[in-house]
């Protein structure tokens, strides 16, 4: 990928992992998949691969499926989820209490 060191006077975007629109960042939480499951790294400090999702409780709500989906397709595993369930939500409460 091209990096350009342009001035900060335009947003990056990027896409959202769920609704595959694309946003500025500013309007995106980045997160990361671990084996153990998805980070949310709202600072990008992890050094890994990062995807991108809206912070809007559409997309959260449907991240468990893509996780879950994402899990099947890269690692062909599926895990109990209840655990890891209760970090991602963790995470990303006070974003939005539910509905
Ligand atoms: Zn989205």
């Amino acid at each position: 990928m091209p990096n350009k060191h342009s001035k900060a006077q335009h947003m990056p975007q990027r896409t959202c992992a769920i609704c595959k629109s694309k946003k500025d960042l500013d309007e995106l939480y980045a997160f990361i998949i671990m084996p153990e499951g998805i980070i949310i790294d709202p600072k990008r400090r992890l050094q890994r691969r990062r995807h991108y999702i809206c912070k809007n409780i559409n997309c959260l709500s449907n991240l468990e499926d893509w996780e879950k989906r994402y899990f099947k397709k890269h690692f062909g595993i599926k895990k109990d989820w209840s655990e890891l369930d209760l970090q991602s939500k963790n995470s990303v409460q006070g974003v939005n209490n539910g509905q």
